[in-house]
């Protein structure tokens, strides 16, 4: 299909949009994605583009006839688009170094496989030096083995790798709830001289019991009660797109329910180690905790 190898932008929608009628059988619909999947993708792919530690890349894969296996060394890589082009998103760790990085990409019918790099480049997050009282940096030893108990079964949870989205999907976010939203990502927290891991995601001042709803649909992977994050619920959006929502008061849905953007899913709260009312918001890829901002407009 020569026809395929034009370049994207210079195809008239209607071309376009035959091209994928021919391909519409390439699409996977699964039931928490509306069902208007069949249309052409939005012309602005989200998240933005930002190869940074802590950021997403955007790695034209070109056309082919059906969705291509993309992957960071073992992790399995979400891949969007259609038959006229294919982009894989890579969530880029917040210890990620700057340089040259390199992903495989193998065709759906097998073939060898090639390797595609792109460039790191630096990002320096801001610094907090905090003195605190030990106890709060120091855990006891119950404490530290409900944590390590609690860290296998969040490994576990971030494993999740779903069936990705149909080919007309959009990954723009909802705000989960309104509110200031910080910009504290990628924070680099220094407690007491110890360094501690950077601040992996977005918090957003509400009162406690504000409704936090759904940023896309998804399937809820997981809800309870932990150390650190308090009540959290996990969204699996399909392709290891993951959402995290922490400290809630209330949690209002179980595993295996599966929202619609919008649906509320609990409520601010402050439960867990944390010093007042807020909700901390993941945006995981590739088991890669991003920054949210990507992901939604400015
Ligand atoms: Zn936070």
């Amino acid at each position: 299909m020569p026809l395929l190898l034009l370049p994207t932008r210079s195809l008239p929608l209607n071309r376009r949009q035959a091209l994928l009628g021919a391909a519409g059988a390439l699409a996977l619909p699964m039931s928490i994605w509306p069902a208007s999947a069949a249309q052409p993708p939005a012309p602005e792919l989200w998240p933005r583009d930002l190869a940074v530690p802590g950021g997403v890349a955007r790695l034209s894969l070109g056309p082919a006839p059906a969705r291509p296996l993309a992957q960071a060394g073992a992790l399995p890589l979400l891949v969007l688009g259609d038959v006229i082009e294919w982009t894989a998103l890579v969530g880029i760790a917040l210890s990620a170094a700057p340089g040259t990085a390199s992903i495989t990409v193998k065709a759906a019918d097998g073939g060898a496989p090639r390797q595609l790099a792109y460039r790191v480049a630096p990002k320096q997050y801001s610094e907090q030096r905090l003195k605190v009282s030990p106890k709060t940096v120091d855990l006891s030893p119950a404490d530290n083995a409900r944590y390590e108990r609690e860290r296998e079964h969040q490994a576990s949870v971030m494993a999740t790798f779903t069936e990705p989205m149909p080919l007309a999907a959009s990954l723009r976010m909802q705000v989960p709830v309104p509110g200031r939203r910080s910009s504290s990502f990628g924070l680099r927290r220094i407690f007491n001289g110890q360094a501690r891991n950077p601040h992996s995601g977005m918090d957003i001042a509400a009162a406690t019991g504000t409704p936090i709803v759904a940023p896309l649909p998804g399937r809820v992977i997981d809800t309870g009660d932990y150390f650190f994050n308090g009540n959290t619920v996990w969204l699996d959006h399909g392709g290891g797109l993951l959402t995290m929502y922490c400290h809630l008061s209330a949690i209002d849905v179980n595993p295996g329910d599966t929202l619609q953007t919008g649906q509320r899913l609990g409520a601010v709260g402050a439960t867990g180690r944390v010093t007042g009312p807020h909700l901390h918001w993941g945006v995981m890829l590739n088991r890669t905790m991003v920054d949210p901002a990507l992901f939604i407009e400015a």
